[in-house]
């Protein structure tokens, strides 16, 4: 009884999520159909379950999509929609291949990351860095790198609820344009901020989820790897399960 109970909530989550995430879209009419296999087996942007409104991101096709990370920038313009504006040096979109297959989710710029527009450039970047190119054997340039937040929270403090709802329609319609294969939800603000969920890291990591239909691995932040080195076994786990994934994925 209580798997079903949770099972249910889990599902209850999941709607929640999506109609959240196509809120955030600018769609404004949820159609119920029939389910069908094929409305499942296509992503989220191209459902027929959705209406769309007429000037809607998703009411383009895939090849309209290809400039959608630059429009994504351009709405975000030198953003003032929370407090975070008033400490930042630089907003922190994101970098990395528009048209990655895996996309890494941080939590927000510390100091470095200000000071260069950049993600994931400081030490804890590094070890970031060293995930990507020593232990999977890609360039950084391969991946797409971003955060739930996209200024630095003073003090790099976790980012308060209001600033990651101002923050996180322009991280959905970031993931929107580059539709990934993959997701890896770097630490506790990254994973509760995708998941909806209460659940910590340490309990989440490790097993595949879903985000949007797009499967989501939970790991620990690579700052708490450099406070925790014998935890980085761990996350060697979990991204090698991310590259059994990648290696599937290539082979078709
Ligand atoms: N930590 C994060 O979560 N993101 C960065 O970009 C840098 C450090």
């Amino acid at each position: 009884m209580g798997e079903i109970r949770q099972e249910f909530l889990d599902i209850v989550t999941q709607v929640r999520t999506h109609l959240e995430y196509q809120r955030a879209l600018g769609v404004s009419v949820v159609e119920t159909v029939a389910a069908s296999p094929s409305a499942n087996a296509v992503h989220p942007a191209v459902k027929p379950t959705v209406k769309v409104q007429e000037q809607s991101e998703l009411h383009k096709p895939a090849a309209a999509l290809a400039g959608g990370l630059s429009a994504v920038r351009d709405e975000l313009g030198d953003c003032t929609r929370c407090k975070l504006c008033k400490g930042r040096k630089t907003i922190v979109f994101g970098e990395g291949d528009p048209g990655a297959v895996l996309v890494f989710v941080g939590e927000g710029p510390g100091q470095e990351e200000d000071q260069q527009g950049r993600p994931f450039v400081g030490a804890a970047g590094q070890l970031l860095t060293d995930i990507i190119v020593k232990g999977m054997k890609l360039d950084r340039e391969d991946v797409y790198i971003c955060n739930i937040v996209k200024c630095r929270p003073p003090d790099n403090r976790n980012p308060e609820p209001d600033e990651i709802e101002a923050c996180e329609p322009f991280l959905i319609k970031q993931l929107q344009a580059i539709r990934p294969k993959m997701i890896v939800a770097l630490g506790n603000v990254a994973v509760k901020t995708l998941l909806k969920t209460k659940e910590g890291i340490t309990k989440l990591r490790g097993t595949w989820k879903t985000y949007q239909g797009i499967p989501l691995m939970p790991t620990f932040h690579p700052a708490y790897l450099l406070r925790n080195p014998s935890d980085k076994k761990l996350v060697w786990e979990d991204i090698k399960k991310v590259l059994a994934e990648m290696e599937k994925l290539r082979k078709g």
